[in-house]
């Protein structure tokens, strides 16, 4: 199977080429000529499956450059790194209403689905190219990709990872794992602005002939662990498989029912990969975006309007805290019939003026399938407190944006089929907000909050944020937005 961009759809290539790449050089996205189908066999096939293995068979139908077995080997190291029994546990919590908890790898978010098997799919991708500079991996991070993307690339033979993160825009906790990062390819940076600015200047760079050959000269050829990288967004895609089989083998849903997830969305990559899976064949009634008060989601699918001429607010849920997600390219991409020019241009109005509009007919199409809506600060907190009395069920703030709208979601349509709130962080991630929401007490050290959570609530911490004030601070630096270019050239010059 080719990969095509968005832009442009002469532009083809394999897939480990669009994953060594990341981007278009048309500034466009990768996505699959065509998207396989899932028939009722594999279903059945599936539901017998372990996650490493289930993984590996959705990739294997996109990715053809690749074996099955090969991929089955990435798997299994992948998600043997994640803590527990099961990689990802669809947990019932209510009648009809499961939460699927996407945060048993080795940073605690959901990023690590994908980003522990990005760097195995790029460095087996550098060896069928035939790459022989080294990849530089330059993330912008709200917080989350940061932490797993330098997790899953440290040590990595063949390639080196720059971070970027907005200085004042991640949690204390997800600033303590950056700054503590191990691993001697990495390097980590804090940045004056916010995430858009962050990702705003590493896109130019991947758009900037000059940089990039200044970067060759040093031996360096750009790739992006960014939700842009097809590389990340395809075994996004299993774990909507994979809580659809679990679905299936606990009785709850027969072959060909609908359900529906709610997911808590900034980039757009995390609920893009649940649209796929519709396309796949996963039975999917309605996916629901939820935002924060960052809502220009909510906007965009009310009004067919996306503009990001608006207040950008710092919330409690700052992984969501984006204003121009990417990975709608995508989606629109698929809405407009595929018209790479007319994506193009709108792409050019975004850069432009900041804002383009959608035609009628598509805005119908797509609230044929997608809803929305956003959660205050207030109600995150209430639900986070509520969840925790009537459930017993203790979860992060991203998460309960989506479990706020998926209320607001119930209330409205009565629809009550089979429904799924993705959880893409485990709440000690975000101690300080978690443990205010529960306890109505702010504690504004990130480790002073985890105690006192943990005391309060007796959830276990999870490894890998137990033992994070023990290390080593290694990454403090702060530069202006501007200067993120001669940062990178510089860092390859060592
Ligand atoms: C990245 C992230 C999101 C947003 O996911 P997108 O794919 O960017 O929409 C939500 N919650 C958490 C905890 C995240 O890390």
């Amino acid at each position: 199977m080719k990969y095509i961009s968005t832009r442009n759809k002469q532009i083809k290539v394999s897939a480990a080429q669009a994953i060594v790449s990341g981007l278009s050089e048309d500034g466009g996205l990768f996505v699959p000529e065509e998207f396989p189908k899932l028939t009722k066999a594999d279903f059945d096939e599936l539901i017998e499956m372990s996650y490493a293995e289930r993984v590996a068979k959705v990739l294997s139908m996109y990715l053809d450059d690749y074996t099955y077995e090969e991929l089955l080997g990435y798997t299994e190291k992948a998600y043997s790194r994640f803590y527990g029994e099961d990689p990802c546990p669809l947990v019932n919590v209510d009648e009809g209403l499961y939460v699927l908890e996407l945060w048993h790898g080795p940073t605690c978010a959901f990023k690590d689905m994908a980003l522990t098997m990005l760097p195995h799919l790029l460095s087996a991708a550098r060896k069928k190219t035939g790459e022989s500079s080294k990849t530089l991996i330059l993330v912008a991070t709200s917080g989350d990709t940061g932490k797993a993307a330098l997790e899953g690339f440290r040590d990595v033979e063949g390639t080196d990872i720059i971070v970027f993160y907005p200085s004042e825009g991640v949690s204390d906790m997800q600033k303590l794992q950056m700054m503590t990062q191990q691993g001697d390819n990495v390097f980590v940076c804090a940045i004056e602005g916010n995430f858009d600015d962050a990702q705003s200047a590493v896109k130019r760079i991947f758009t900037d002939k000059d940089i990039q050959s200044q970067l060759l000269a040093n031996g360096y050829k750009l790739s992006s662990a960014n939700s842009i990288n097809w590389g990340r967004l395809a075994p996004q895609i299993a774990y909507y498989v994979s809580a659809y089989c679990d679905m299936l083998s606990s009785g709850r849903i027969n072959y060909g029912d609908k359900v529906n997830f709610c997911v808590p969305s900034g980039n757009f990559g995390n609920i893009l990969a649940g649209y796929y899976a519709s396309l796949m064949g996963v039975g999917v009634n309605r996916l629901i975006c939820a935002s924060n008060i960052n809502n220009v989601l909510t906007d965009f699918f009310n009004t067919g309007e996306y503009d990001t001429h608006r207040q950008f607010h710092k919330t409690m849920s700052p992984s969501m805290d984006i204003l121009i997600s990417s990975n709608l390219e995508r989606l629109l991409f698929e809405f407009s019939g595929r018209d790479d020019r007319l994506i193009a241009q709108r792409m050019d109005a975004l850069k432009k003026d900041g804002k383009y509009k959608i035609s009628q007919d598509e805005l119908q199409r797509l609230n044929r399938i997608f809803s929305v809506g956003y959660a205050t600060e207030t109600d995150t907190c209430e639900v986070i407190e509520n969840c925790f009395e009537v459930y017993d069920y203790l979860m992060d703030t991203h998460t309960a944006v989506a479990m706020s709208v998926y209320n607001d979601y119930y209330e409205t349509s009565g629809d009550d089929r089979a429904s799924v709130v993705v959880s893409t962080a485990n709440a000690y991630k975000f101690p300080c907000d978690v443990y205010d929401a529960v306890a109505g007490e702010y504690v504004e050290d990130a480790k002073k909050a985890t105690k006192k959570l943990h005391s309060f609530t007796g959830e276990e911490v999870p490894e890998p944020l137990a033992d994070l004030d023990k290390k080593e601070i290694r990454f403090t630096k702060i530069i202006d937005k501007n200067d993120i270019a001669d940062e990178v050239i510089a860092y390859t010059k060592k």
